[in-house]
């Protein structure tokens, strides 16, 4: 297995140290200044660096279980990041990446018994109860798996408001959020469509604005 990822590591290298400009070594001799912070969840199949085939400097990132985004708490590896990225790097668009197929959203509506993880995922649960009552069918595991999903990234959208660092920029008028949702099984992206009130395709031809909200989503 180490094998694959210094292989990749050494492809890594080439391109972006020895092509293409040399983007690696322009950054460290200019310093990196990221547009974006991506949340995303800890999953190996959505990393945002891979699914978004970002060049270096990019985005700095942050993962947790399922994306979820708890309200502000002093002293969290979150509430330092997000200070750090803001406050001190200027990152004025972040973007909550949850995805379908979620092992901690599953974990969360089958209850798992395991005080590690539950004690975090539970923050999602007012998430999971909204998606029960927006289901046409709430016995139909897949719909509700999927609503959940949606909920918690509204949620963690609106949690994220409550850290200090976002709510300045927010009040300031300079900061969107962007509550996105990939879809695994489509090789889809979908966002958070404040005027629709629901989670639309995202294509190339769209600016990413449309998918963004300040604040104020249910
Ligand atoms: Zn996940």
């Amino acid at each position: 297995m180490t094998k694959e990822l210094i292989a990749g590591f050494e492809q890594f290298k080439k391109r972006q140290y020895e092509s293409d400009g040399g983007i690696m070594l322009r950054l460290i001799a200019e310093g990196q200044k990221p547009d974006y912070m991506i949340i995303s969840c800890i999953d190996s199949r959505t990393n945002p660096g891979t699914i978004f085939q970002a060049p270096p400097g990019t985005f700095f990132g942050h993962k947790a279980m399922g994306a979820i985004v708890r309200p502000y708490q002093q002293g969290t590896a979150l509430s330092a990041t997000l200070q750090f990225a803001i406050r001190y790097n200027d990152v004025r668009k972040i973007i909550i990446l949850g995805h379908t197929g979620c092992g901690a959203i599953r974990a969360l509506i089958e209850n798992m018994q395991d005080d590690e993880i539950s004690s975090f995922i539970k923050l999602a649960r007012t998430s999971l109860d909204k998606a029960r009552q927006s289901c046409a069918n709430p016995d139909d595991i897949q719909e509700l798996q999927r609503k959940t999903e949606e909920e918690i990234v509204l949620q963690s959208a609106k949690n994220l408001e409550t850290y200090p660092a976002v709510r300045a920029a927010l009040d300031a008028g300079t900061m969107t959020i962007m509550p996105w949702l990939f879809c695994m099984e489509e090789g889809a992206l979908y966002g958070y469509q404040d005027s629709s009130g629901a989670f639309e395709k995202i294509t190339g031809a769209d600016d990413a604005a449309p998918f963004a909200t300040g604040c104020c989503h249910a």
